[in-house]
């Protein structure tokens, strides 16, 4: 790929003299910090786009500094769709002399291969065929390495140790302006990931090796950064706290990031600078309900979302916020638990709510017609002000409500937080038609 731009540029050379060579921006040390501010404004721009929510396809950008100009340019960047099935060769690991005493037959090479293909095999299903990839036995002619290495990875600094690397800095070349402004001419490519199967303490489960695939796996696929929540499979984090399969959130915004235009640029910034971000506040205008109710069948209860606002299913409820997953100001959860009545839930729980803060206020209030108790919870730090609110609903259950607001907001957010509470409907659990997510 690289000898072909050096020779189309050659060609264009000789077009005449102004026409300069080389590419128009190359990458970025800088670190960008997406806000949901310019994740709107992307949308805004991008309405026809489809990129389902949850997702964090800031984070996927690669940062570029552009040649000649004060500016960088955050730009999507990932194979072409028509380089797929991409042609894979997995190397089996050589394990090293010290290493090898260790060997026993849960861990020969073969069983490390067999991880690797897991792992290519768990993206292909998890994107529905958006990518997908095919094995070679040779060395020649192939997309993507994975070199699995029979060596400790390196450790950087104390307590960190690398158990795989994806070259990612080069990954992405930008070579030229588009027809369209929103984009820039791209190549992508990422001829070879390595994936070390031992640390200090000797060869890993390949269950872990097959985990680390995954993760570079989805670096080589186009991912330049790393997802801001934790329990996604591209979250930084290193060793057996990773988890084992795609999220939501990374299947959206993989999904998402190759449904754009290969080269779309997300964002343009000052060269080494982030965007200035808005000033944290409540909605505008008066508090307003969502047409539609968050209906949840399993748990039993039904509330409507201020407008705007996303829920998040949980588990035991639901996570209304007033931005993104990653990006919010304020949210208003509900959790519902099986417990006779709110003293004996509180008895159990009171303190897990209390956490590290202090309870400020506290007392009876009445919510959805039924009784409840409340109290305000001020933590010892940061900025929070967390509202608890318990709910006894009559049948086994007790329906909790936490809203929390950073101090200097919360009485913007009051009007909000009231709505949604008032909307609260307390139902019988499992009585009901199919759960209207959004
Ligand atoms: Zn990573």
């Amino acid at each position: 790929m690289r000898r072909r731009s050096a020779a189309a540029c050659a060609a264009l050379a000789f077009a005449g003299p102004l026409v300069a060579c080389g590419p128009l921006a190359t990458p970025s040390p800088e670190r960008f910090h997406p806000t949901r501010f310019d994740y709107e404004a992307f949308r805004r721009a991008h309405p026809e786009a489809e990129i389902g929510e949850p997702n964090y396809l800031p984070f996927m950008a690669g940062r570029f500094a552009l040649r000649g100009k004060e500016e960088d340019l955050l730009v999507l960047c990932r194979w072409e769709v028509t380089r797929f099935p991409l042609a894979v060769h997995v190397e089996a690991p050589a394990v090293s002399a010290e290493l090898q005493n260790e060997f026993d037959r849960m861990k020969e090479p073969n069983a490390f291969v067999d991880a690797a293909w897991r792992a290519l095999e768990s993206w292909q299903q998890a994107l529905g065929g958006v990518v997908s990839f095919r094995r070679v036995r040779g060395a020649d002619d192939v997309d993507l390495r994975i070199r699995l290495v029979g060596e400790v990875g390196p450790a950087p600094e104390e307590g960190v140790q690398v158990l795989g690397t994806t070259p990612m800095r080069d990954a992405c070349r930008i070579g030229g302006r588009s027809l369209w402004k929103d984009r820039v001419e791209v190549e992508y490519e990422v001829p070879e990931i390595r994936i070390y199967v031992a640390d200090a303490h000797g060869l890993l489960p390949p269950d872990q090796v097959e985990r680390n695939v995954l993760h570079e796996l989805g670096h080589a696929l186009g991912m330049h950064g790393h997802s801001p929540i934790p329990a996604d499979l591209m979250y930084e984090v290193a060793r057996d706290r990773r988890v084992d399969e795609l999220s939501q959130q990374d299947v959206n915004s993989f999904r998402a990031l190759y449904r754009q235009p290969n080269g779309t640029i997300y964002a343009r910034l000052p060269r080494g600078q982030d965007l200035p971000r808005a000033a944290a506040s409540a909605p505008n205008g008066p508090a307003q309900l969502a047409p539609e109710p968050f209906v949840d069948p399993r748990n039993g209860y039904s509330i409507h979302p201020g407008a705007g606002w996303r829920a998040i299913v949980a588990p035991r409820g639901v996570i209304v916020i007033d931005g993104l997953a990653w990006d919010y100001e304020a949210s208003f959860q509900v959790i519902v638990r099986s417990y006779p009545s709110v003293a004996s839930y509180l008895e159990r729980h009171g303190d897990a709510h209390v956490r590290g803060g202090k309870v400020a206020q506290q007392g009876p209030l009445g919510v959805a017609g039924r009784r409840a108790t409340w109290m305000r919870v001020l933590p010892l730090e940061g900025d929070m002000i967390e509202d608890h609110v318990f709910v006894e609903s009559g049948d086994g259950r007790v329906v909790i409500v936490i809203m929390e607001a950073p101090k200097s907001l919360r009485n913007d957010f009051t009007p909000w937080f009231d709505a949604m509470l008032g909307s609260l409907v307390v139902r019988p659990p499992g009585g009901l038609a199919a759960p209207a997510a959004r």
